[in-house]
């Protein structure tokens, strides 16, 4: 799984086979990188702090 922190605290585990799927759906790409990176923290909104395998 994909491991998402933010600096609020908050962390979330992601598939990141869904996460591509939808990205690539979306014509957002297919970088795990760049699609981690823009996701945002379902608290505070802000952009993940660190993110990496989980
Ligand atoms: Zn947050």
């Amino acid at each position: 799984m994909l491991r998402v922190e933010c600096r609020c605290g908050r962390v979330v585990l992601l598939d990141p086979g869904k996460l591509l799927d939808r990205s690539i759906a979306a014509g957002g790409g297919h970088l795990i990188s760049k699609v981690a990176s823009r996701l945002r923290c379902g608290d505070c909104g802000a952009r993940p702090s660190h993110f990496g395998p989980g």
